[in-house]
């Protein structure tokens, strides 16, 4: 890895620590020249993305190095399965800050090695400086799907049914969960939330299984609301999806149920993870196989509709609206205001 470091010690272990890390990608060149090489396979698109994380604002600064570094694969690796595309290698950017320690680099470096591996990536190149500021890491990642498939978040129709897989929510409460706000909550919601939360499940086995069957996708890591909201937008198209229909863990089921004010948690909290599609409706047996065949939950939420913005109705067909003290019951009163 062409790293740019203070001293000759930092250098030398940095390079000790990511040299291993290209796992034999022929192009990474052992991480020693000014660039790595790739050659997509005929037929194939390469699909590009890159996350950055900075201390305090996408992690905790007590959070352990390998879950960050673990985490930072994860997010982007959400993003390829997103569109459809295979996973295939990373580019790592890190400013660490003076006083990152010999021991910190050596987790991070065994967080990232665990998840290269298991998700059978290569880390192919990158750069290492130093930072006066909160660490700061940046990864780009690359996948490939087969020429001209993959899932974009601009191909909804109206009539399409909308689709999430696993549960919502979890990435939200799972950030209170970490940092020991939820006090009430059975202990072994807390341990699955702030799992949830530090160490996301990007669907890289559901992704490209969807290529052909989904018309748009995204993956949900601002929030369900404005998520689908930037699919719509993109789509020209509106959503209409029900709230009670919404895929919940047990933990944050319990939470719902002891407190409806979570109810805005999941439907707009961040750091989920899961995709969001729409398919039309002639693919909902498809779909169900393809849950059964990744054993990823797939859930219909509601649909796509002609028009603009997503409309969130409650179990009535009630549309909902958030304010200050969560969503709510949207009504028009006789003078025509919203209540
Ligand atoms: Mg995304």
């Amino acid at each position: 890895m062409p790293a740019v470091s203070d001293s000759p010690d930092e250098f030398r272990l940095i390079a000790d620590l990511f040299a291993p890390l290209s796992r034999g990608y022929p192009g990474a060149l052992g991480l020693t020249d000014d660039a790595a090489l790739m050659r997509p396979p005929p037929g194939m698109d390469m699909v590009l993305t890159v996350d950055a994380m900075v201390e305090g604002i996408h992690f905790l600064p007590d959070d352990p190095a390998d879950l960050v570094a673990r985490k930072l694969v994860r997010v982007n690796l959400s993003d390829l399965a997103a569109k459809g595309a295979v996973p295939v290698a990373v580019m790592l950017a890190a400013a660490f800050p003076h006083n990152v320690t010999g021991a910190w680099l050596r987790r991070f470096a065994d967080g990232l090695r665990l998840d290269l591996e298991a998700f059978s990536i290569a880390l192919i190149g990158g750069d290492t400086v130093s930072t006066p500021g909160p660490l700061t890491l940046s990864l780009t990642a690359f996948g490939q799907v087969a020429a001209g498939t993959a899932l974009l978040r601009s191909g909804a129709r109206a009539g399409d049914r909308i689709w999430v897989s696993g549960s919502l929510g979890d990435g939200a409460a799972g950030l209170r969960a970490a940092q020991g706000l939820l006090g009430d909550a059975r202990p072994e919601h807390v341990g699955y939330l702030a799992d949830r939360y530090r160490l996301p499940r990007p669907r890289t086995g559901l992704g490209p299984e969807l290529v052909g069957h989904a018309h748009a996708a995204m993956d949900v890591s601002d929030g369900l609301v404005q998520d689908l909201g930037h699919l719509c937008r993109a789509s020209a198209v509106g959503a209409e999806i029900r709230a009670d229909g919404v895929p919940l863990s047990p933990a944050v089921a319990a939470l719902v149920a002891a407190d409806q004010s979570w109810l805005a948690t999941v439907l707009t909290g961040g750091d989920d993870y899961e995709l969001l599609f729409t398919a039309p409706p002639e693919e909902t047996e498809a779909l169900i196989q393809i849950a059964a065949r990744t054993g990823v939950a797939l859930t219909p939420i509601g649909s796509v509709v002609p028009g603009s913005g997503v409309t969130v109705l409650d179990a009535d067909a009630v549309p909902m609206r958030l304010g200050p003290a969560g969503w709510r019951h949207f009504r028009q009163s006789p003078s025509g205001d919203a209540t």
